[in-house]
């Protein structure tokens, strides 16, 4: 078989993704190779396509015990014989698997880090023929990165103790010059195939949302309830509350942050990725991993400290290529606290004055560009293509700045307003109260406080109140007035605030108008937008059905299709085996097991 049969029979791939096939070639050369590629490019069929091809084992490394696990399940529902060894395996699980691996019934072992120097292992490599290191995640090698792992250093211990040196292959989604040139050199990469694919991802539509957090995320989650999503927030207290709040809406929502025991963590994650809660409510210590290919959106409640982060996070959407959407709500009191929080970051002993001040500088420096992101006009994607260093059109014709208009508004009597309120205040208020003051709801908190019997009570009633609370936020950027660093961001004047009131002051900002036809039409299907409503509807009954046998098999559903293969099938209407086989993604192994029944459900 040469690799394009084996990338059919196994994967039910017609051809390769941009970047895979040079990688693979270079393999099966015998050369070593690093792929630099986002997530979702495809980097995993990058080694197994070879691992299927070359005579001996493929040994491949991966920091996560739920990553491995995942891939390996694939793989055995693909038809490859694949297993993993880490620490969730009981010790004769391992011997069990060792011994089979040495009767050469795996191509392809998956191995955490730690095992590299057990006895096992070691004599494992003893006995078989590895053909194959490949590094996943390889920038957990470099001491530059986030994610350092020293165990990783073990890797190259390693290679030089096989008998005979097998090809090394790196990949990691990590972009930056520094830990690019760490992977090559700490992992003594001979000459290689380096190939780094553009960052972008087509199927990612990015939006960025200002105005009341909450009820723009209840009002998302719920016209979505049919599909999987992801929330990220930046504090436990926030995961807690939000997910108490899409819970109390019957939306079935789970949670996951490090103050979780590792029982429940592991639980929820479960119900996460076999579609049993398919709403995720998480800090960032989830998602590096996890590889659910359908979840079909990523919403921010908070904003994150830098680019790099949201990127691989609102990456985690739409892995199956369908498409997907990402969401950042902004606000301009996450910007503050974000600031807050890297001030009070700790910085690590070993540095010198100089050092931990540059580290200072570059955490303020990326949380700024962050926070462009979140209140630029232009164009999303060429933002964050620009950001990794890549040249983009100036308009991607499919985020929310590129669908939709913005008009310049005359807001100057508002931001007087603002003003003289925050000035006839006795104490520090937030945004939240001065907007409603302004507008003059009629809540309790504020007769109580007597802030009714203000002047300025009121006096914009007829402007809804997550505007002010956006304009407020823009004249906090522009530094006409001020707010304290820690979560209740207390308003107040600064030295440019009595400018607002001088009568030559024209204050001008441009706020989003009516979403264009294009951008409403194709929202509310998601993923499957493309079909018309009798494919929507099979879609659907597919859905159910590959839920129904992923209950049988005891698997993720998108282990069982993707949606983007459910998608492809609901176009094709395939109605004998040849045709299912020319869907994308049904390769022999899942043909067999599973065909007859998609056949049998598409022709009723
Ligand atoms: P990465 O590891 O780069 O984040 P994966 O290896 O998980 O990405 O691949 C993402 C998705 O793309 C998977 O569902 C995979 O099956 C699919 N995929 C990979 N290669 C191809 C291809 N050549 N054609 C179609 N889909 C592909």
């Amino acid at each position: 078989m040469d690799k394009y049969e084996i990338l059919k029979k196994y994967f039910g791939y017609d051809g390769f993704r941009p970047g895979q096939e040079e990688l693979i070639d270079a393999i099966l050369s015998g050369r070593d190779a690093l792929g630099i590629m986002p997530t979702g490019a495809g980097k995993s069929v990058c080694y197994q396509v070879p691992a299927l091809l070359l005579p001996g084992i493929t040994i491949v490394i991966s920091p996560l015990i739920s990553l491995m696990k995942d891939q390996v399940r694939a793989l055995n529902e693909a038809g490859v014989h694949a297993a993993y060894i880490n620490s969730s395996l009981t010790e004769t699980q391992i011997r069990r698997a060792m011994e089979l691996a040495c009767e050469g019934r795996y191509k392809i072992i998956y191995v955490a880090p730690e095992r590299l120097q057990t006895p096992l292992f070691l004599h494992l490599t003893e006995r078989v023929q590895i053909s194959m290191v490949t590094v996943d995640e390889a920038h957990c090698i470099s001491q530059w990165g986030q994610d350092f792992r020293p165990s990783y250093l073990n890797i190259v211990e390693l290679v030089s103790r096989l008998p005979a040196r097998p090809v090394v292959s790196a990949f990691t989604a990590t972009a930056t010059e520094e830990v690019r040139q760490d992977i090559l050199c700490v992992l003594g990469l001979r000459e290689p195939k380096v190939l780094v694919t553009g960052f972008d991802r087509e199927n990612l539509y990015f939006e960025v949302r200002t105005g009341g957090k909450d009820a723009e995320l209840l009002r998302y989650v719920k016209e979505h309830r049919e599909e999987s999503g992801i929330i990220y927030c930046a504090t436990r207290k926030n995961v807690e509350a939000v997910c108490t709040a899409l819970q109390m809406e019957d939306v079935p929502a789970t949670r996951y942050h490090a103050g979780l025991s590792a029982e429940e963590r592991r639980r929820n994650q479960d119900q996460f990725l076999f579609d049993e809660k398919p709403v995720m409510v998480a800090t960032n210590a989830f998602g590096m991993g996890i590889d659910k290919s359908n979840v079909r959106y990523v919403i921010h409640y908070n904003m994150p400290q830098s680019m790099e982060n949201y990127y691989q996070e609102a990456g985690r959407a739409g892995r199956d290529g369908a498409r997907a959407e990402c969401i950042l709500l902004y606000s301009a009191q996450d910007v503050r606290i974000n600031q807050f929080l890297l001030d009070e970051k700790e910085i690590r002993e070993e540095l010198t004055r100089e050092e931990a001040q540059a580290l200072r500088e570059r955490d303020a420096q990326r949380l700024k560009r962050m926070t462009f992101y979140g209140t630029t006009k232009d164009c999303l994607r060429a933002y964050i293509l620009n950001y990794f260093g890549e040249r983009a059109p100036r308009r991607c014709e499919n985020c929310s700045n590129c669908l939709h208009e913005f008009v310049e508004e005359d807001v100057t009597e508002l931001c007087r307003d603002v003003v003289r309120c925050i000035r006839s205040m006795r104490r520090g208020y937030g945004a939240g109260t001065v907007a409603s003051v302004l507008h003059g709801s009629g809540n309790a908190k504020l007769k109580s406080c007597g802030l009714d019997r203000l002047d300025c009570f009121g006096s914009q009633s007829g402007t809804a109140e997550f505007r002010i609370r956006e304009v407020i936020g823009e004249l906090l950027a522009e530094g006409y007035l001020a707010a304290t660093p820690d979560k209740y961001a207390l308003l107040s004047l600064t030295g440019s605030s009595g400018e607002l009131l001088e009568r030559q002051t024209i204050m001008k900002f441009s706020m989003p108008k009516e979403k264009k036809a294009a951008a409403s039409g194709r929202r509310g299907k998601g993923a499957a937008s493309e079909l018309d409503s009798a494919a929507w509807q099979l879609f659907e009954r597919l859905k159910a059905l590959r839920l129904r046998i992923a209950g049988e098999q005891k698997v993720p559903p998108y282990i069982v299709f993707t949606d983007k293969t459910l998608i492809d099938m609901c176009v094709r209407r395939p109605a004998s085996r040849s045709e299912m086989l020319a869907v994308s993604g049904v390769g022999e192994a899942k043909f067999e097991r599973y065909g007859e029944r998609f056949l049998e459900e598409i022709g009723r």
